[in-house]
């Protein structure tokens, strides 16, 4: 079968079109045939090198797609079904195995690939809105990137949970995308000052939580825009990593709170995947979510998908096609 492959960090040049050996079922996993690989952008950290993993690879950590196999003990899925994952690396290939535990079976009226398109960034912002910081009516966030792949989806939830949205974006167009999803004001972060601009809005008052995906270039700002004993979620670096931190620095900013979240302590257990998937599939599935799944590449396009992405060229959802 055909799969992307990297055998040494690097640009995207590194994704390579490769023949590879078609998997198997083990005990306890299935085998999946990609319709659809979803593009995120921790695929660019692992493709530069900035998260490690052996090499070689093949990126790609979420996918939607049907049931070919399931090896012994396998008591989550059957052959034929419809079903996305996320948190199991491969998926840019035509086939991959998948741990049974990681496989969420779609609901009818969700397409595989609306299910490649949920899963990672779904998920995300779902934590992100409902779990890391529960928000509610009365609070004013911040959600940096608001028109990229999670940015879209944060806005809608935090709109659904009745919270003010004040979202950063590089481009008119991108603000549009924002204002779609539900921001209720745009910055222009690329030509304005956002702290000065959140105080304005806010009032001087500041906000509840900042959701700072962004990292290098946002971070100081971001902690002078939150109230005292705001929440400062970190969790990305798509302009680079944020270095060393002094904790003296949330003192200073206001009693401040901080966290690095990951996705995969927020679906650890497969309670907790089930769960918060089927609240993000049920949402699609009943029109309460809109997914903006805008562009598609064929899977051996891959290096120039990771081009469009790192290139701040993407909004919404990115597909590699198999
Ligand atoms: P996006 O679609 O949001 O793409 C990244 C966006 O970041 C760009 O479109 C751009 O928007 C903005 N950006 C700002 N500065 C830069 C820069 N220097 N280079 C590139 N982009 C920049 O990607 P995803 O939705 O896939 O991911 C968003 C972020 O969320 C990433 O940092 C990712 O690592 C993180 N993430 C974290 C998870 C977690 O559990 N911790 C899970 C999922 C994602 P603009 O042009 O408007 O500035």
């Amino acid at each position: 079968m055909k799969a992307i492959r990297v055998s040494a960090a690097g640009g995207p040049e590194a994704l390579r079109l490769e023949d590879v050996p078609e998997p198997t079922a083990r005990a306890g996993e299935a085998v999946v045939k990609v319709d659809a690989a979803g593009l995120n952008y921790i695929d660019v950290y692992f493709r530069t090198g900035l998260y490690k993993t052996d090499l070689p690879f093949t990126p790609g950590l979420e996918a939607g797609g049907t049931v070919t196999a399931v090896g012994p003990n396998v008591t989550e899925v059957k052959v034929g079904d419809r079903v996305a994952y996320t948190g199991v690396p491969g998926a840019y290939a035509e086939l991959a195995a998948v741990p049974a535990q990681r496989l969420v079976v779609l609901p009818a009226g969700v397409s595989t690939k609306q299910g490649a398109a949920a899963m990672l960034q779904g998920m995300t912002a779902h934590y992100l809105a409902c779990t890391t910081y529960p928000l509610k009516a009365g609070d004013t966030c911040l959600v940096h990137a608001a028109a990229g792949g999670v940015g879209l989806l944060l806005c809608q939830m935090a709109k659904m949970r009745g919270a003010r949205v004040i979202g950063t974006v590089s481009t008119e167009d991108k603000a549009k995308l924002a204002r779609g999803a539900g921001a209720d004001e745009v910055i222009l972060y690329t030509q304005q000052d956002f702290e000065a601009e959140v105080k304005r809005l806010t009032g001087g008052r500041g906000l509840q939580v900042v959701y700072d995906s962004v990292g290098k270039t946002t971070w100081d700002k971001s902690l002078g825009c939150l109230a005292p004993r705001g929440l400062m979620v970190l969790y990305g670096q798509s302009s680079g990593p944020i270095g060393q931190i002094d904790p003296q620095i949330l003192n200073a900013k206001g009693s401040l709170y901080l966290t690095r979240p990951s996705l995969f302590h927020y679906t650890a257990t497969r309670e907790e995947l089930l769960q918060r998937a089927g609240e993000v599939l049920g949402w699609i599935r009943d029109g309460k979510l809109k997914m903006r799944m805008e562009l598609e590449f064929p899977l051996k396009d891959a290096a120039e998908a990771h081009r469009a992405l790192e290139g701040r060229r993407t909004t919404g959802k990115v597909l590699l096609v198999p």
